[in-house]
């Protein structure tokens, strides 16, 4: 009989093999989904002390009670994620929005209602943080201020890197070194773990919108958050009474997409590269953005008419969002970062003329040939 013991294999190999381990002496070979919203029990009592013990955010992979608190499908995705984060736990969520404000709510029911944010962040992420809608405050630094700004009730730092969407990257080994012992919290939707793995930095916390790479086929939204137990705990005591837990289905579809993330993510981001070297030659090109650390998110600025740069794209799908097989283009002042203060947008280098590509699995020469067609007609 094979096994897949954790720290005999390869982390590509993990990638694929993990959350599945008890399948073969279960009889199955592709996961089983639960549906279940409710599941039978006949002793009161024990099904008392499991209710008791969910309340309190534990979750021992003993039999579930119901379908917001904990679901055999999403644990799946749950403990593979965590093994390829190298965390102790994962908590997932309906979205990355809803695994954020978990976070949040955490830090603020604790008396710790203070965040520290590095900008440029994801554009809802920017709007949840300043608007204080979930009971915190926030002071924006550069990660060099990010320590000198801690206090007593500071509860989280959230940075992002490479970050959205200018592909800015932060030292997360010295962010995480200054800021020691208040929590960092790293989204990690763009690197992926197949490119970065954030705790292994120092940080505490990981957030992927799972909606993205992980997912990698656009049609399932969640999130999740990557710690240890004892912030799992919490996490999941907040999920509990706000019911933001991924669906089953979900779980189910980011479980399998985890199995590819690594061959997608390497092939994507080599043509990411290639197509960030020809656009940094194109004379209607002003600017590139590219990580050093690789990644498939390209972005630019151009002398052309952006908008009209996205319009004209024609193999390439003109919309917000990323991280799919097929290649997604967004103008981000208009879209993604538009709920940002304009200052704080100008602030965060994001330029009027700056496009953001997400590139896909197309073949490389047909990519080109569009984004040229596009940058041909799109004269100012
Ligand atoms: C999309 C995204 C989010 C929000 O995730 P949802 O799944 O849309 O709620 C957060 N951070 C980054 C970097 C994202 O790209």
């Amino acid at each position: 009989m094979t096994t897949h013991s954790g720290s005999a294999h390869s982390w590509n190999t993990r990638a694929v093999h993990a959350g599945k381990d008890d399948l073969a002496a279960l009889g199955l070979h592709a996961p089983p989904i639960d549906l279940s919203t409710t599941y039978p029990s006949h002793d009161v009592v024990a099904e008392a002390a499991r209710l008791d013990d969910f309340a309190a955010g534990n979750d021992d992979g003993g039999p579930p009670v119901y379908g917001r608190v904990t679901n055999p499908t999403v644990r799946r995705f749950e403990n593979a994620l965590a093994e390829l984060e190298g965390a102790e736990a994962a908590v997932a969520f309906a979205s990355g929005m809803a695994a954020l404000s978990a976070c949040l709510l955490a830090q603020v029911a604790a008396g710790r209602p203070e965040i520290i944010g590095v900008r440029p962040l994801y554009g809802t992420t920017d709007h949840l943080l300043d608007s204080g809608l979930l009971g915190n405050s926030v002071r924006w630094v550069a990660p060099e201020e990010a320590a000198s700004a801690i206090t007593g009730r500071t509860g989280l730092v959230v940075v992002e890197s490479p970050a959205n969407p200018t592909l800015t990257e932060v030292d997360l080994r010295a962010l995480t070194d200054a800021c020691a012992p208040v929590p960092v919290l790293v989204d990690n939707t763009f690197a992926t773990p197949v490119l970065q793995r954030p705790l292994a930095l120092g940080a505490t916390m990981v957030l992927h919108s799972a909606t993205k790479y992980l997912g990698g086929h656009g049609d399932v939204m969640g999130g999740v958050i990557a710690c240890d137990e004892e912030f799992a705990r919490s996490l999941r005591q907040i999920r509990f009474v706000t019911g933001g837990m991924l669906h089953p289905i979900a779980g189910y579809e980011l479980l399998r997409g985890l199995a590819t993330l690594p061959v997608r993510v390497r092939a994507a981001s080599a043509t990411a590269a290639e197509l960030a070297r020809r656009l940094a030659e194109h004379p209607r090109v002003t600017q590139v953005y590219y990580p050093r650390l690789g990644g498939a998110m390209v972005s630019f600025e151009t002398s052309a008419d952006p908008i009209a740069l996205v319009s004209a794209v024609g193999l390439i799908t003109p919309a917000v969002s990323l991280g799919s097989v097929d290649s997604l283009i967004q103008h981000p002042a208009s879209l993604t970062h538009r709920i940002m203060d304009e200052v704080a947008r100008k602030d965060a280098g994001i330029s009027p003329d700056l496009v953001r590509l997400s590139v896909g699995l197309e073949d490389v020469e047909d990519l080109w040939t569009d984004l040229t067609q596009a940058l041909a007609q799109a004269v100012r």
